[in-house]
């Protein structure tokens, strides 16, 4: 991998000289009150813009505002009209697409596939203010709207449908986005460096199609890729073959897999299991290589994944001169994930637990990017001083993970080469450095500022990790717990938990334990919330009643619930689609079959043991109960599950929808037959309520951009390996 050049050591463009806007525009009257005759990228969003480094838009426009380039924002435009695109005049250099910071079919559709009644990331939650597919639908408008603008899809939605995909909400195997939406690359990932790149490129006069050495890119071939000796080595893995194949290219030669064809992955499901595990394999930037998949006569290549920024770049990334606030043109109207992460602070990007049902991994990488602790704590000051409503409560410092902050592989040269799917699973690797000291610090320093009364830790945390440091654990559950915490444990069986490679239940409650002794010593009460999935591949009915009977052993009483949503590019999509796990080896003949709830009963009855103590489940749970041959579950004892049937019963509450395809729960003081739903987490309590933007597995991530504690080739990621300059 070549050494990362920073982010901003680009020769600024001409329009530096102009400096930041007080907001990016959003109308002609912005423009002509800036001054501005024309943007020279316009940024197409499915979101409301908020100046907020939690917010895509906002990212990549101040980024490219800051290296001297006029960007604008059409947020939120009228799909069915071409005049809308047409709104801000023509860019001088291109659109940018992304659909916002979670894919649109998620944002509208419930795992049930009913229509959402909200959307948080619109002005009052009002829903119904972007089309389905933004991504395709933007991307066709600004075509129709000036032809011969280039067009540049980014963000998750984009990023996650790269490859040919199962697509769950039309429960079929789809093209890569890049093709149905007619744009001309797709930038995936963390695309910091590649949208820069691109836009000093493409204000020089290069052409799009000269593209194809950028990293974490994608682009429609105009030829079709061949094997080419002293250049390049077209590894060719499209077939799925008893053994698995050895992808090795000439020395000296760049090295491009081929993946199966979209053709044949929409027609075979271990055809498709296969491809999913090929490119899992290769998304480590220090090793993977190229991948090209055919669709019908044309190649689609993938670049190697981006490099991860510095801790340098990712901190400039983070302190540039961002308003925090949402537009003005908004009139104050209450933004729900605004709201949510107003008082929040992201310490980190990447995730290396590997969840097999988390689309994290897939977008922002295994490799932890980390801000400095100066960085973070003059972001703690900034929210002190000028966010409207801080009463002195700082609501997260976290990211997809709490306690992942600065941790990484204790060798840069075993990283570069390593392509392990989690470092957590099965066991935490011993590569992996676990102090959690620098966090502990960070945690006291940003406590002591002036006018900070209470930092909450109300992102995730992977209780497997904690549990290797007893001392961050202490300084967390002592300072940093407001009333509740949030851990996932996902689920109390063996066969689901290897699936969604996650720790066994014995983590979970060594974690308990610890959490209770040291809530004990600090003389607080406060709950643990755990999540679950219900549905999830390779979970059984069985299964299932064991978790209903565990919660009920262990008063717990979920609240939110909701089922296993297949988001497009997880492994755990790839085994509800494709029946099959592509964690294991996949060959002809010896592919691990994995079950999967697919009806709506049975996802349903999924559902219910999640909810054992509503009345509204009780009747389909008799009824499977009787089925699995478990009567004796049903009764007014303390050891049945469920009450038997009573003539004239009237049915309790209908259990709240809708926390990111996992439930949540409380412990509570049993209550046997209650027909209440279980108490809400506080308000402030860092509990559902409180749940950061990401949803729905995941689905949605933070802005489509990058960064790292150290840069890549001080990490040792460098190899010297390039991506293949295609033709052009
Ligand atoms: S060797 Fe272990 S710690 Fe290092 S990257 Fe691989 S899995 Fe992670």
């Amino acid at each position: 991998m070549e050494s990362p050049r920073s982010l901003f050591a680009h020769r600024p463009h001409w329009a530096i000289r102009l400096g930041p806007a007080p907001f990016l525009p959003m109308s002609r009257r912005d423009m002509d009150d800036l001054g501005w005759d024309a943007c020279d990228v316009i940024l197409v969003t499915g979101d409301a813009y908020v100046d907020h480094p939690s917010f895509g838009m906002a990212v990549i426009g101040r980024l490219l505002e800051a290296q001297g380039f006029r960007v604008g924002i059409l947020s939120q435009p009228d799909w069915t009209s071409v005049e809308s695109f047409r709104a801000l005049g023509r860019p001088t250099l291109y659109f940018g697409i992304t659909a916002g910071n979670m894919d649109s079919m998620v944002n509208r559709y419930t795992a049930d596939r009913k229509i959402r009644r909200d959307d948080a990331y619109t002005p009052g939650g009002e829903a119904g203010r972007r089309p389905d597919r933004a991504a395709i639908v933007y991307a066709q408008r600004c075509r129709e709207a000036y032809r011969d603008v280039p067009v540049v899809l980014g963000g998750i939605e984009a990023s996650l449908r790269r490859f040919a995909h199962y697509d769950y909400w039309s429960d079929t195997v789809r093209r890569s986005v890049l093709l149905d939406s007619k744009a001309d690359i797709l930038l995936y990932g963390n695309a910091e460096r590649a949208v820069v790149a691109l836009t000093h490129r493409l204000a020089r006069g290069e052409s799009v199609r000269a593209m194809g050495d950028l990293r974490g890119a994608v682009l429609a071939l105009s030829e079709p890729l061949e094997d080419t000796p002293g250049r390049l080595s077209l590894l060719d893995a499209s077939q799925l073959a008893t053994t698995a194949p050895v992808l090795r290219g000439r020395p000296g030669e760049t090295a491009v897999v081929r993946l199966p064809a979209f053709e044949a992955v929409r027609a075979d499901p271990d055809q498709y299991l296969y491809a999913s595990r090929l490119l899992h394999q290769e998304s480590n930037p220090g090793c993977a290589r190229a991948l090209v998949q055919r669709h019908g006569e044309r190649d689609l290549m993938v670049t190697p994944p981006p490099v991860p920024l510095s801790t340098a770049d990712l901190d400039r990334v983070f302190e540039l001169p961002y308003q925090r606030a949402p537009h003005p043109a908004y009139g104050g109207a209450r933004i729900p994930a605004w709201e949510m992460i107003r008082h929040s602070v992201t310490i980190v990007r990447g995730c290396f637990g590997g969840c097999s049902f988390c689309a994290i991994t897939g977008h922002e990488g295994k490799i932890i990017q980390s801000r400095s602790e100066e960085s973070i704590l003059r972001e703690v000051e900034a929210v002190r001083d000028h966010v409207e409503g801080f009463t002195g409560v700082i609501s997260d410092l976290g990211g997809p993970s709490a306690n992942m902050w600065h941790l990484s592989c204790r060798d840069p040269a075993i990283q570069a080469v390593c392509r392990r799917w989690s470092c957590l699973h099965p066991d935490v690797c011993r590569n992996l450095v676990t102090d959690q000291g620098p966090l502990v610090n960070l945690y006291r320093k940003a406590r002591a500022l002036p006018g900070i009364r209470k930092i909450v830790i109300s992102s995730g945390l992977r209780h497997d990790l904690a549990l290797h440091s007893p001392a961050y654990m202490r300084e967390l559950v002592t300072h940093h717990v407001g009333g509740y915490l949030k851990i996932a444990p996902e689920h109390t069986e063996p066969g689901p938990l290897r699936l969604m490679m996650k720790p066994g239940l014995a983590a979970f409650e060594r974690f308990k334990a610890m959490f209770e002794r040291f809530s004990k010593e600090a003389g607080k009460e406060q709950y643990l919330i755990p999540y679950f999935i219900a549905a999830h591949p390779g979970t059984t009915d069985q299964d299932m009643l064991n978790l209903a009977l565990w919660l009920k052993r262990n008063n717990f009483r979920l609240d939110q619930v909701q089922t296993f949503l297949p988001t497009p590019m997880t492994p755990a999509t790839a085994m509800y689609h494709a029946g099959g796990n592509p964690l294991a080896p996949v060959a002809l003949g010896a592919i691990e079959r994995v079950a999967t709830a697919k009806g709506l009963r049975q996802r349903r009855l999924h559902k219910a043991f999640l909810r054992w103590h509503d009345p509204e489940n009780w009747p389909l749970l008799r009824e499977a109960l009787r089925a699995m041959g478990r009567v004796d579950l049903i009764g007014p004892g303390r050891q049945n599950l469920v009450p038997a049937a009573r003539p004239g019963f009237s049915r309790g509450p209908r259990p709240a929808e809708g926390t990111g395809g996992k439930a949540a729960a409380v412990s509570r003081a049993p209550e046997r037959g209650s027909a209440s739903p279980a108490r809400p987490p506080r308000p402030g309590s860092g509990g559902a309520a409180r749940k950061k933007p990401e949803s729905a597995n995941a689905a949605s991530a933070r802005p489509p951009s990058s960064g790292r504690k150290a840069a890549g080739d001080r990490k040792g990621l460098s190899s010297g390996r390039r991506p293949p300059r295609l033709p052009s």
